[in-house]
Formats: C-alpha cells, sequence, structure tokens
C-alpha cells in the first residue's frame, strides 16, 4: 500500500516554498521593524496549558486538540495556538521581572483536529505577535497598525477591519446578566451549540455563524453600551489613535471574545476577496491571560494570522510572485570527460557567490541548453573539446545567445560583470 501524508496534512513544495519565503520574510520583516523579536516554542505542551489558557468552553479545547499520551502516560496536545505557550514562557523564564514589554512574534505550524474543508488543515501555519507587560491603549494601537502593515506590503490593500471592546470582567458581569434576561425567552430558536454557550458563556452566542441565532436575539443589549468608565476611555483612546494614523476600521458588536481574560480591545481584519472564510487574523487584549497561566497579574495584547489564507490572498488578489530564477550560471559540457572540470569550476563560481549549477542526468548538448532556460539561467559557460585543449571558457549569454572566449583566470570576474549588467 502506498503510505500519503496523513489526512489534513500537506507537503509544501518547490517552486510554491518560494512563496511561503516571500511572505514569512515580509511577516518577520515587519514585526522586527515594529520591534517585536521571534520567539520558538515546543510544538507540543502539557494539555492542561491550553484547557488554561484558551478556555474549556472553546471549540478548540472541546472538540479539536490532538491530545495524546506519551509512554509516561502524560497527557501531551500538540498546540492549537501559539499564545498560551508564549504567557507559559514569559512566567518560566520569569520574563515578567525583566525589561518590558516583552514583545514577541512567532511563526509556525499549529494542529486541531478539525474536519478537513477547503482551505482547513489539520496542521496549518500561524503568524502572531504578543506584547506582555503594558495596559497602554496606544499599545493596542501599535499592534493593530503592525497587522494592517503586514497587509499593506503584501500587496493586499482591500481589507476590513473590525473592532470591537469586549470589557473588563466586571463591566462584563454586570452585561452578562442583561444579555441573559434578553435571550432567555428565544433560548430554544437557537442552534445546538448556542444552546451550550448560553448555559457556559452567554456572549459566545453573539459569535455564532448561524443567521438564525442572530435573528432570534435580535435587538440584543451591546457590550458597548455597558462599558465601565475605565473601559470606555480605554477603546476611546485606541480609536482615536487609529485615525489619527488613518487607519480605516468599523466598530463590530458582534466581535466578542467570551472568555474572562479577553479584556478590551478586540479586533479582526477580514479580506472580503477571497470569499466567505475572509477573516486572515484577529486578536486582542488578554489581561486576564498570564495569571490564569499560573503566572503574575500581567496585562498583554496580541493577533495571529493564517498563513495559508493570507498565501490564498497575495495569489488572487496581490497576483502572486514572479517565479523569480534561482540560477545564473549553467555549465555544460560537451563530453563526460569534463566533469571534473565542471565541478570545480561550478565550485569556483559558487565560493564566489554566484549560483551555478550543472546537468547530472547525461543530457545532450542541445539538451542541457534546454535545461538551462528551465532553470532561468542568465548565463551558460561552455566546455568542450577546444575549450579544454586552448584553455578558455566559452561564455553564452542565454537572451541575446552571443557567446565570448574568456580565460580561465578572468571566468569569475567576467560573469559577476555580465550578471551585475544584465
Ligand atoms: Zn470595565
Ligand atoms: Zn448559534
Amino acid at each position: 500500500m502506498q503510505i500519503k501524508a496523513p489526512r489534513g496534512t500537506y507537503d509544501i513544495l518547490p517552486p510554491d516554498t518560494g512563496k511561503w519565503q516571500h511572505v514569512e520574510a515580509i511577516l518577520k520583516e515587519t514585526a522586527e521593524n515594529f520591534g517585536y523579536r521571534e520567539i520558538r516554542t515546543p510544538i507540543f505542551e502539557h494539555t492542561e496549558l491550553f484547557e488554561r489558557g484558551v478556555g474549556t468552553s472553546t471549540d478548540i479545547v472541546t472538540k479539536e486538540m490532538y491530545t495524546f499520551r506519551d509512554k509516561s502516560s502524560r497527557s501531551l496536545t500538540l498546540r492549537p495556538e501559539n499564545t498560551a505557550s508564549c504567557a507559559r514562557a514569559l512566567i518560566e523564564h520569569s520574563i515578567y521581572s525583566g525589561i518590558l514589554p516583552a514583545k514577541w512574534y512567532y511563526i509556525g505550524p499549529m494542529f486541531r483536529y478539525d474536519r478537513p474543508q477547503t482551505g482547513r488543515y489539520r496542521q496549518f501555519h500561524q503568524f502572531g505577535v504578543e506584547a506582555f507587560g503594558s495596559n497602554n491603549p496606544y499599545l493596542d494601537a501599535e499592534v493593530i497598525i503592525l497587522l494592517v502593515e503586514v497587509l499593506k506590503r503584501l500587496g493586499l490593500n482591500d481589507y476590513e477591519l473590525h473592532i470591537n471592546s469586549v470589557a473588563c470582567p466586571r463591566c462584563r458581569e454586570v452585561y452578562r446578566k442583561k444579555l441573559v434576561e434578553h435571550i432567555a425567552p428565544v433560548k430554544d430558536k437557537l442552534c445546538s451549540d448556542c444552546q451550550t454557550r448560553y448555559e457556559q458563556n452567554p456572549l459566545r452566542v453573539l459569535d455564532c455563524k448561524e443567521d438564525a441565532c442572530h435573528r432570534a436575539i435580535a435587538g440584543y443589549p451591546t457590550l458597548f453600551e455597558h462599558l465601565c468608565h475605565d473601559c470606555a476611555r480605554h477603546y476611546a483612546t485606541v480609536k482615536e489613535a487609529l485615525k489619527a494614523s488613518h487607519i480605516v476600521f468599523q466598530h463590530d458588536d458582534n466581535l466578542v471574545r467570551g472568555l474572562d481574560y479577553y479584556t478590551n480591545t478586540a479586533f479582526e481584519i477580514h479580506i472580503p476577496g477571497i470569499g466567505a472564510q475572509s477573516a486572515v487574523g484577529g486578536g486582542g487584549r488578554y489581561n486576564g491571560l498570564v495569571a490564569e497561566c499560573g503566572g503574575p497579574d500581567l496585562p498583554g495584547i496580541g493577533f495571529a494570522m493564517g498563513i495559508e489564507r493570507l498565501l490564498l490572498a497575495v495569489d488572487t488578489l496581490a497576483g502572486g510572485e514572479a517565479n523569480e530564477s534561482k540560477t545564473d550560471v549553467f555549465i555544460s559540457i560537451m563530453n563526460d570527460a569534463y566533469e571534473q572540470q565542471a565541478l570545480e569550476l561550478l565550485t569556483r563560481l559558487r565560493l564566489a557567490g554566484i549560483r551555478a549549477e550543472k546537468d547530472y542526468m547525461g543530457r545532450s548538448g542541445r539538451a542541457q541548453m534546454k535545461y538551462a532556460d528551465k532553470l532561468g539561467a542568465r548565463l551558460a559557460i561552455i566546455i568542450g573539446e577546444e575549450e579544454i585543449a586552448k584553455g578558455f571558457y566559452t561564455l553564452r549569454d542565454m537572451r541575446g545567445k552571443e557567446q565570448a572566449k574568456i580565460g580561465g583566470q578572468d571566468i569569475i570576474n567576467s560573469v559577476k560583470h555580465r550578471l551585475a549588467t544584465a
């Protein structure tokens, strides 16, 4: 039986890896620009971390975690997201007692045992940032500006930014009671997920994707109307900072993150041009998360973006990345007696920083030239009987086809010169 990649996983092959490298380079460069440094945490953690740091009532924890027991019967889970791991690392290494804020970014695979569907995988990839240690609303604005800047640098200018305040636990408790009163009479009209949400965490009913649920709860009281003085001021400052930075956004009452450790600013960014599943990233403040994970009472804010969706958006809307050549020079030999000379020249060129390639499949002279064209080589160096006898190389321009005889000592400089003037 042929062995295939497990359901919900996929291989990224060249030349597609080039697209990934291009997007990843922009993500990293933008984050570094904004003062964020890379953190790399383990792919798996103790299951309890995600139960505490993602929330036991979330779909992620109740339905989608890749949990297994190791040989010592410890319950481990492949990370479904990375914020909880960052909070764990912050606590474990006492980063909170060092220089704050701690500003981190990450990029890598995440795992959710979801029913695979178009564009959704069990192993998928996320880029995200976290800033721990400050409750300054201008930091919220910085994080949102970074999210928008990433899209701009990828050539994705048609986005919709939704923001809301999910308030502090105090004003949310008042609100929660009013919401329960509003939903109670129409409870039976909600989808089965929302029935459970209503019992465990009624705010998450607002988050439901089912139209029927939205119709049933129409006219519901909004969290925005119930912000306490501090929460209202925080939200107003974030919005003013965004306006002053020319970031276009819309207030969205439906944007809620039901868990207690999410506080104040929440945001989500959509690219409508990629279809129904248009959210490419989202995040917010999680001032209660570090304490929930067993650390001190330290505020934090961050976001995560799905790289698969970003790539889809870049491919369909930004015209993709030009399939650029990875080869400068191709060495063509007219006789396999010259393999050794070709290998030596190949190495000299490569040590000089020139991307050089040769044939390893025994192609004819003509087939080698076709192969050189396929690789996108700008130049070819031909080694034949006359070249060996008289001690020179034939350097051919693959576009204009003109050829020149170059002495062995001059070949590196000649190649460099031609590549620079191309
Ligand atoms: Zn409040
Ligand atoms: Zn629902």
